[in-house]
C-alpha cells in the first residue's frame, strides 16, 4: 500500500526555489570545475552565483501551461487566416518579399538561439543562469516552428519561400544573420550572453521586432502579426536575461568591466551591421511604410540606448565604439542597401523594384538630407534604364565582402558618403578586407576566428557552389545562373524584377477573382 503523502502547499516564493535552485547541488564524484569546464576560461571572475536575480520567478510547470495556451490561440489565428485567403488580404505582393526576408534570414536564427541557449545554459555553474537560459532556449525552439507555420501559408502560393533553410547554409546575403549568430555561440557562455541576450536582445531587438510586426499590422499580415505578439511576450524575459547578465558580471568584480566593454563594442557593431537587412526592408520593401529606419534608430537606440549607457556608467561602462558611426549610418544604410540587392536581384530570392513616385518623394520627406542628394538619382537613372533599350540593370561581378560581417563592401566613409569604406590587414601573409574600422578591429583581436570565415563570394570563386554536373573550372557562359541552380533559386521565379515577375501577376489575377469591383493593386 502506498504511503500517504502530505501534501503541504508551498508559496510562490518557495516554490519558485524548490523548483529552480533547489535542484541545483554540487557534485562529488568529480570537482565543479571540471563538469563546469566554460564558465571561467573567458576571464570572468564570479564570486557569489546566488547574487544572481531571476525577476521573473517563472517554474517549469507554469511555463508550459502558459505558452500552451499561448499557442493554442496562435495557431487559432493561423488557421482562420489560411480558411479566409489571407495571403491575398495583404496590401500588394511586394509586401510578400519581406516575409521572404524573414523566413530566410531571421527564422533560421531562433533555432540557432535555441541552440545557442541550450550550450549555454548547461555551461552556468550557477543555477538562476542555467534555468533562465533552458527556458529562454525553449522558446527559441517555439519561435522558430511558430514562424515557420506561419509563414508556410504563403509558400503554397508565393515563390522564394520552398528552401529557407538551404539558402540560409549557402546564399551570400544570408551568411550575415548565419555568420553573426555562429560566432557568437562560439564563443563562451558569458559572451554568448552579452552577444544575444544583451546587445541583440536587451539593445537591439525593438528594431528588428517593431518594424516587421507593426509593418506586418499596417500591409494586412494578420498571421505575422500573432507570430510576432507571441514572441514578443516572451521577449521581457528575454531583455530582463540580458541586462541582469551584464550586471551580475559587472558587479561580481571589476576585472570583468574591461571584458564585458570589449564585449559590447564588439556585439553592438556585429548587431548594427545585421540590422542593414532590417533598415532596408523597413524602408523599401514595406508598401505601406511604419516610420523610417531614421526614426525607429532614433526612437529606440538613440534614445532608450543612450539613457541606458547613462546608466551602465556607473559601473564604468561608456557608449560601444561604433556608437557616432551608427548613428551617422541612420540616414545611408537602407539606401545603400537597397541599391545593392536591386543591382543583385538576380542573385538573391526575393524580387527587388525601383519605389515609385510617391514612395521616393516619402523618403525624400523622411531623409531630407541624403534622399535627394544621393540616392534618388541612382535610382532614376536605374528606372529609365529599365525602360530603355538597355533594360533593367543586373550586376554580374560579385562584390568583396566583409571578412567579420560578411556584408558587401556597400557601407560608406563616416563623414562622406561618396566614398566606399575600406579597411585591409595581412594576417600569416594573408590580406582581408573590412567594411570598417569596427568589423576590422573585432578581426585583429580574433585573427584565427575570423580568418577561416566561409565568405559565399570566396566560395563562389574557388568553385564550391556549383551543381555537381558542373565543371568548376568551366562553369559554361553563365557562372552565377549555376550558382543559382546550385542554391535551388530559380532564377526569374524566386528573383528578379518585380513588376514582371508570377508573384506579382498571381496576386492582380486572384484578388481580381476574389474582390472583383475594381480591387487596387
Ligand atoms: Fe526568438
Ligand atoms: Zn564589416
Amino acid at each position: 500500500m502506498d504511503t500517504r503523502v502530505v501534501k503541504k502547499k508551498l508559496g510562490l516564493k518557495e516554490r519558485y526555489a524548490a523548483m529552480t535552485r533547489g535542484l541545483h547541488w554540487e557534485t562529488t564524484y568529480q570537482p565543479m570545475d571540471k563538469v563546469f569546464p566554460y564558465d571561467k576560461y573567458e576571464g570572468i571572475v564570479v564570486h557569489d552565483w546566488d547574487k544572481w536575480e531571476d525577476p521573473f520567478r517563472l517554474t517549469m510547470d507554469a511555463y508550459w501551461k502558459y505558452q500552451g495556451e499561448k499557442e493554442k490561440k496562435l495557431y487559432a489565428v493561423i488557421e482562420a487566416f489560411a480558411q479566409n485567403h489571407g495571403e491575398l488580404g495583404v496590401t500588394d505582393a511586394r509586401y510578400i518579399n519581406a516575409l521572404k526576408l524573414f523566413i530566410q534570414g531571421v527564422t533560421p536564427l531562433e533555432y540557432y538561439a535555441h541552440r545557442g541557449f541550450a550550450h549555454a545554459g548547461r555551461q552556468f555553474t550557477g543555477a538562476g543562469a542555467r534555468v533562465a537560459a533552458q527556458m529562454q532556449a525553449v522558446d527559441e525552439l517555439r519561435h522558430f516552428q511558430t514562424e515557420t507555420h506561419a509563414i508556410s501559408h504563403y509558400n503554397k502560393y508565393y515563390n522564394g519561400l520552398h528552401n529557407a533553410n538551404h539558402w540560409f547554409d549557402n546564399v551570400w546575403y544570408l551568411s550575415v544573420p548565419k555568420s553573426f549568430f555562429e560566432d557568437a555561440y562560439t564563443g563562451g557562455p558569458f559572451e554568448f550572453l552579452t552577444a544575444v541576450s544583451f546587445s541583440f536582445e536587451y539593445v537591439l531587438t525593438n528594431l528588428l521586432f517593431v518594424p516587421f510586426m507593426s509593418g506586418a499590422a499596417h500591409n494586412g499580415d494578420l498571421s505575422t502579426v500573432t507570430f510576432g505578439f507571441s514572441a514578443q511576450s516572451d521577449e521581457s524575459r528575454h531583455m530582463t536575461l540580458g541586462i541582469e547578465c551584464i550586471k551580475f558580471m559587472l558587479e561580481q568584480d571589476p576585472q570583468n568591466v574591461p571584458i564585458v566593454q570589449r564585449w559590447m563594442d564588439k556585439w553592438f557593431w556585429r548587431g548594427y551591421r545585421l540590422l542593414t537587412l532590417v533598415a532596408m526592408m523597413q524602408d523599401y520593401m514595406l508598401p505601406k511604410r511604419v516610420m523610417s529606419w531614421k526614426e525607429a534608430w532614433e526612437m529606440y537606440a538613440e534614445a532608450n540606448g543612450g539613457a541606458l549607457f547613462a546608466d551602465l556608467a556607473r559601473y564604468g561602462i561608456r557608449k560601444p565604439k561604433g556608437w557616432d558611426q551608427a548613428c551617422e549610418g541612420k540616414d545611408h544604410i537602407s539606401h545603400q542597401a537597397w541599391a545593392t540587392f536591386y543591382q543583385y536581384g538576380h542573385a538573391a530570392a526575393f524580387h527587388t523594384w525601383i519605389p515609385s513616385k510617391d514612395e521616393m518623394d516619402w523618403l525624400s520627406s523622411k531623409y531630407p538630407d541624403t534622399f535627394d542628394r544621393y540616392y534618388r538619382p541612382r535610382l532614376e537613372h536605374w528606372a529609365r534604364q529599365a525602360e530603355g533599350k538597355e533594360g533593367r540593370w543586373y550586376n554580374q561581378i560579385l562584390p568583396m565582402l566583409c571578412q567579420v560581417c560578411q556584408v558587401p563592401m556597400l557601407f560608406t566613409e563616416h563623414g562622406d558618403p561618396t566614398q566606399i569604406a575600406f579597411r585591409e590587414t595581412t594576417y600569416h601573409g594573408m590580406k582581408y578586407h573590412f567594411c570598417s574600422d569596427h568589423c576590422c578591429e573585432i578581426f585583429e583581436h580574433e585573427p584565427k576566428k575570423y580568418s577561416q570565415a566561409w565568405l559565399p563570394v570566396h566560395q563562389i570563386y574557388q568553385g564550391a557552389c556549383y551543381p555537381e554536373d558542373i565543371n568548376p573550372a568551366s562553369p559554361g557562359d553563365s557562372p552565377v545562373r549555376e550558382v543559382m541552380r546550385y542554391y535551388g533559386i530559380h532564377g526569374g521565379e524566386d528573383n528578379g524584377e518585380f513588376s514582371t515577375s508570377e508573384d506579382r501577376q498571381h496576386f492582380r489575377s486572384w484578388s481580381g477573382r476574389m474582390k472583383p469591383q475594381g480591387h487596387q493593386e
